[in-house]
């Protein structure tokens, strides 16, 4: 029997001995970094010449650690290792299977503020959004445990006098979890060991730009009891292995969670069926987001602006589920514009470890040039309000920016930037306001900011996102609390930390015994 599942806890900062433990923790890590690391192929460590070099990107001459990578002779051992290790792997007791979930999520728990310094050298993460990052992955752990021991004896199922039927779960195979940099370790964590729980196992891609805290969580799956071959880490370049494995004919299913460009492929190339291959790929996708938040005439205006700020420059702006577009109505547009601008232009962008930096840097080189090109093309579309501009001597850093009066239809109001950049436009009602909402390929998350039931309750109805939030921001949601994935072109709505999360790597199977 295990305790009802609730989330984690945020550390409160406020508290001077979590600050000191958390600065600590910054100093542990700080003397790891530079270190290297093998790939883990069935339990074995292996060094390969080919190495990814991860840096940090507020410094960006700082190494945090090199890693082995993958090539397709290592890929494909890899795939043999985990065929072999789905066998026993398979044949445990479920309930087996979760402790090794529970043990890892004590373990993640007691070094979390360690895990939260590894993402603020490896991928910029300010103490609070790295905070929550570890607090989701421990959520997942605990979360998808329980969900593998409700599900072990399937579901009940109606069975006639003259026989017995039963509903249960299988689990499908070796599977590839390609994981994104942005949660680093709680997106990682979660596609990873969703799937391994319900008795699968795993090829681990993580992105190429946290390699290093994706090693740290192997480390703790293993300590936790993790049999070799279970998850195998294999980084590497997503053309060399990634659409090696995912084409591979031994593939059962694919767990992604990345670009939409890239999420289409997988799709795409998972749906072929190639030779030798007896089966249908199962794809997991998930996408990217162009999120809005709609500010009614009938509403708490600091609230929000706050929602607006939180949602829009929390970890620059690097979530799928950021705010990128305000849809606010006439009357108080202007008001809201002046409140939003005033907060950003507070808004303190600095090194992540420092405790005042509210902003850190973005991830890499070329993200920085993509945000401020569309910074340029926002320029010839709308008025810049504030922010725009960007500095890339030490770190990755850009500015907070607005911009204003944007055509609906404008570029910086239909495609993903993936960065700090907000664009303001108005509506004159509430129909208006849901109508441009909508006005997206993507449909992962929005709110809506009022204080009118009628609006809420229309918006409940028709404003189309995976994830609909009322009167707060349109981030952070919690596992087991707020299921989160998206509609459209945002993916496969697979809802991470959602009620039968671990169904879509199973198969149910029908067993009437007559008699
Ligand atoms: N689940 C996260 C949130 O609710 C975002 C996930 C992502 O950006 O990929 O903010």
């Amino acid at each position: 029997m295990v305790v009802p599942y609730t989330h984690e806890p945020f550390t409160n900062f406020q508290d001077s001995s979590n600050r000191a433990e958390y600065e600590a923790a910054l100093q542990l890590v700080k003397n790891e970094l530079g270190k290297e690391y093998p790939l883990i192929i069935g339990g074995e460590r292996v060094t390969t010449e080919e190495k990814l070099v991860s840096v940090n990107p507020a410094d960006k001459n700082e190494v945090v650690g090199t890693v082995s990578k993958a090539n397709q002779a290592l890929a494909e051992q890899a795939m043999e290792k985990a065929q072999e290790a789905f066998k026993v792997w398979s044949g445990w007791d479920p309930e087996a299977r979760a402790n090794v979930l529970f043990r890892a999520a004590a373990i993640a728990r007691r070094r979390k503020h360690e895990f939260s310094a590894w993402m603020a050298y490896e991928i910029g993460k300010t103490r609070k959004e790295a905070d929550a990052d570890s607090a989701e992955a421990i959520d997942f752990l605990e979360y998808y445990a329980r969900q593998m021991v409700e599900l072990k004896d399937g579901e009940a199922i109606n069975s006639r006098w003259f026989e017995h039927n039963q509903y249960t779960y299988q689990p499908l195979g070796v599977g590839l979890t390609i994981s994104p940099w942005n949660l680093p370790f709680a997106i990682m964590a979660g596609t990873t060991v969703g799937p391994m729980v319900a008795g699968n196992t795993i090829l681990l891609k993580p992105a190429s730009l946290t390699p290093v805290i994706t090693y740290k969580f192997l480390e703790v799956l293993e300590e936790a009891g993790m049999p070799a071959g279970v998850v195998n880490y294999i980084p590497g370049s997503g053309r060399e292995i990634g659409d090696y494995l995912v084409e591979h004919p031994k593939t059962r299913f694919v767990n992604f969670t990345g670009s939409k460009e890239v999420g289409i492929g997988i799709y795409e190339k998972a749906a072929k069926v190639q030779p030798g291959q007896n089966f249908l790929k199962k794809t997991a996708i998930e996408m990217g987001g162009k999120d809005t938040i709609i500010v009614d005439n009938e509403a708490d205006l600091d609230l929000a602006a706050e929602s607006i700020v939180q949602s829009a420059y929390g970890f620059s702006g690097q979530k799928c589920s950021a705010c990128s577009r305000v849809v606010a109505h006439e009357d108080v547009y202007e008001e809201v514009l002046k409140k939003v601008t005033k907060m950003t232009e507070e808004l303190a962008v600095g090194n992540p470890v420092d405790e005042a930096t509210y902003m850190g840097p973005v991830c890499e080189q070329s993200a920085y040039e993509k945000i401020l090109d569309y910074v340029e093309i926002g320029k010839n579309e709308a008025r810049l309000v504030t922010g725009g501009s960007g500095n890339n001597e030490k770190g990755y850093f850009i500015q907070p920016t607005i911009f204003a009066d944007a055509d609906p239809n404008a570029r910086i109001m239909q495609e993903e930037i993936f960065g700090p950049v907000v664009a303001f436009t108005k509506a004159k009602d509430i129909q208006e306001m849901i109508d441009i909402a909508n006005n997206t390929d993507y449909g992962l998350t929005g709110s809506i900011i009022s204080n009118n039931r009628a609006h809420l309750e229309k918006a409940r109805r028709e404003f189309h996102v995976g994830n609909l939030y009322f009167n707060r921001g349109c981030t952070a949601a919690i596992v087991g609390y707020q299921p989160f994935g998206g509609f459209k072109l945002s993916g496969t709505d697979s809802k991470a930390g959602g009620p039968g999360y671990i169904l879509h790597f199973m198969d149910p199977k029908t067993v009437c015994d007559q008699f």
